[in-house]
């Protein structure tokens, strides 16, 4: 078994109307989850480990700086890849955040799922 540090890690982050995306895709891919040190913002972690029994790492919620703190990981290279489910449809006060991590990813190259088909085909990589 590695050490935790040696272990790569993933962040996931869901807008609230793709919450239920995300916990559906932990469910589905749970055990290959299991292989990574995970990080999520508050509220994705906190329904990761109710309805998946899922471990992450909490960041601060979304609105408060979780998607800045993600973003700073990603930027340290801390991140293998992120899966963030963003509701395109919502209006989110945080929306300079999620633009950020978006770019940071897109700046160092970080595979980024940003919708449930894309995420399907990125964990099975
Ligand atoms: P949350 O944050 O997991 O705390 O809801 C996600 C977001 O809105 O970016």
């Amino acid at each position: 078994m590695p050490e935790q540090s040696a272990q790569k890690t993933l962040a996931l982050i869901a807008h609230d109307g793709k919450k239920a995306d995300m916990v559906a895709f932990v469910i589905d891919h749970k055990a290959r989850l299991r292989e990574f040190n995970l990080v999520a913002t508050k509220t994705t972690g906190q329904l990761i480990k109710e309805k998946a029994g899922l471990d992450a790492s909490r960041m601060l919620s979304g609105p408060y700086g979780g998607d800045a703190q993600i973003a700073a990981m990603v930027a340290e290279g801390r991140v293998t890849a992120v899966f963030f489910f963003v509701d395109p449809l919502g209006k989110h006060p945080h929306d300079p955040d999620i633009q950020s991590l978006l770019r940071i990813c897109n700046v160092h190259n970080v595979p980024l799922a940003t919708n449930a088909a894309t995420a399907e085909l990125l964990i099975q990589a």
